[in-house]
């Protein structure tokens, strides 16, 4: 009994520290509204990046041809081929797959990486059957999604400033991903060239605006997280460059890296970032994104047990070992529906090696993913609605503009309940009139397509 009742006081203490209350969530946007304004004014001038992208605007609908694109994000990465037919026959036909990325790769040398990447899409372009249609003498040209913050110094080269995610490696820090990209071609005999080289927000802006012209922010809610949307040039202080023809000039936030005093941040959190591949950064994508959340359930997991025996006396050697839990772990013992918690139970046991749980404990280990992922979902509304209020989009418009947001990220396709209590959060600080005119759209893969179209739209051939 008297564990229980530690137990339980944990938990109380958690969910107060983890509250994302209105009021607070109120803050988190102001805060992300001034920061977007502060990396706008100038370099440097905020823990948002706020990158100019080089992209001037967004898909017509009139790109046609057969083009080809990379997505390289956390876990995975995807090849793309793609026929466009312009205005009317719009996708005529696409392709796609998906590899994944040896682990060892992914902390190794930046040579191994782009040479399994290069040789992956030889094999991808090799089996181009013939649907596909290339103009006679023309290269084939290629989209790159690089999911990963680089300072762009134009619309198809730029340099890596930093790994997120899982990766680090040294020796691209610094360099043109596409310059690395294309020697690795090289290296395969593979005549491909890059022609667009955009961030994986970017890419996912163009292919929802390609599919509804509403279309002004993007979100990214996967394995890290990012947003990115459009923004008049003239409100852009440190664009030194020309003024673009139409206005305007796409935006890659890096939100990941936003951190506030107002993030309700816990001793867990703390100890996250401090034992991660890169401390002190993206803090608010450590409360938020799929990297990450299951991590933290597994650390509130062990100190429960630690300090209340919530797994027996001994403390189950599996839940030391850090990120053993996945968000899809995490996210497939929040949805279990059964009365006794089995789908629970059966995680507990297969995952971390834990036998015979009570039904008590499994509610237990429930209340914590419900809160872990409340936390990030409403952090994540109040990060959109940050961007809503410096777009003036906050507010109640005569003429009921429509505002949609492209979506995408395998957290908030496969995460329920997050996606869910993200939708109702925004809905609750916008209010029903602003909400009825603001959309989420799920733009499955959209920025693999909104890559083909951004190559497309930059083509050397046009
Ligand atoms: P990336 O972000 O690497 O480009 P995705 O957008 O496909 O790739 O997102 C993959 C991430 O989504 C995984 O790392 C995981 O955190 C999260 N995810 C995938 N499936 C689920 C699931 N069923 N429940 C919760 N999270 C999931
Ligand atoms: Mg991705």
């Amino acid at each position: 009994a008297k564990r229980w009742a530690r137990a339980a006081a944990v938990l109380r203490e958690l969910e107060e520290r983890c509250a994302a209350t209105p009021a607070r969530l109120r803050q988190v946007a102001d805060a992300v509204a001034v920061e977007m304004h502060a990396g706008l004014a100038s370099e440097g001038g905020s823990k948002l990046g706020m990158i100019i992208s080089h992209v001037e605007s967004l898909p017509s609908g009139q790109e046609k041809g057969l083009f080809y694109a990379l997505d390289l994000g956390g876990t995975n990465f995807r090849v793309l081929r793609v026929q466009l037919g312009g205005k009317e026959g719009r996708v005529v036909k696409q392709e796609c797959e998906e590899i994944s990325i040896p682990t060892n790769l992914m902390t190794g040398n930046s040579h191994d990486l782009f040479d399994f990447i290069a040789a992956a899409l030889a094999k991808f372009v090799a089996s181009e059957g013939e649907d596909f249609h290339l103009p006679e003498g023309r290269q084939r040209e290629l989209g790159f999604t690089f999911s990963f913050p680089v300072k762009q110094s134009s619309i198809s080269s730029g340099t890596l400033i930093k790994w997120t995610k899982g990766f680090a490696i040294n020796d691209t820090v610094g360099e043109d991903v596409v310059a690395e990209l294309s020697r690795a071609l090289d290296r395969q005999g593979l005549d491909m060239k890059v022609t667009a080289l955009v961030n994986d927000t970017i890419g996912t802006l163009a292919g929802g605006r390609y599919d509804d012209n509403d279309v002004v922010v993007a979100v990214i809610l996967g394995t890290g997280t990012n947003a990115a949307y459009v923004e008049r040039a003239n409100a852009i202080p440190k664009w030194h460059g020309l003024l673009p023809k139409s206005g305007d000039m796409v935006i890659n936030m890096e939100w990941g890296n936003f951190r506030s005093s107002h993030l309700p941040l816990t001793e867990f959190d703390q100890a996250l970032d401090a034992e991660s591949l890169n401390p002190g950064e993206q803090i608010y994508e450590k409360l938020i994104s799929g990297m990450y959340l299951g991590e933290i359930v597994r650390r509130i997991l062990l100190k429960m047990t630690q300090e209340a025996s919530l797994f027996g006396d001994d403390i189950p050697p599996k839940l030391k070992i850090p990120y053993i839990l996945t968000t899809p772990h995490m996210s497939m013992m929040h949805h279990d529906g059964s009365s006794d918690l089995r789908t629970v139970g059966a995680q507990l046991r297969d995952i971390l090696g834990i036998q015979n749980t009570s039904l008590k404990t499994r509610r237990l280990v429930v209340a914590v993913c419900d809160i872990v992922a409340k936390r990030g979902s409403r952090l994540a509304a109040a990060g959109i609605h940050g961007i809503l209020k410096k777009l003036g989009r906050d507010i109640p418009s005569s003429d009921k503009q429509r505002t949609v947001i492209a979506m995408d990220g395998g957290l908030y396709e496969h995460y329920t309940i997050f996606s869910e209590s993200l939708e109702s959060t925004l809905q609750e600080i916008l209010g029903e009139e602003v909400s009825s005119s603001v959309v989420i759209k799920l733009a499955n893969d959209g920025s693999g397509i909104g890559a083909a179209l951004l190559a497309a739209a930059h083509s050397q051939y046009l």
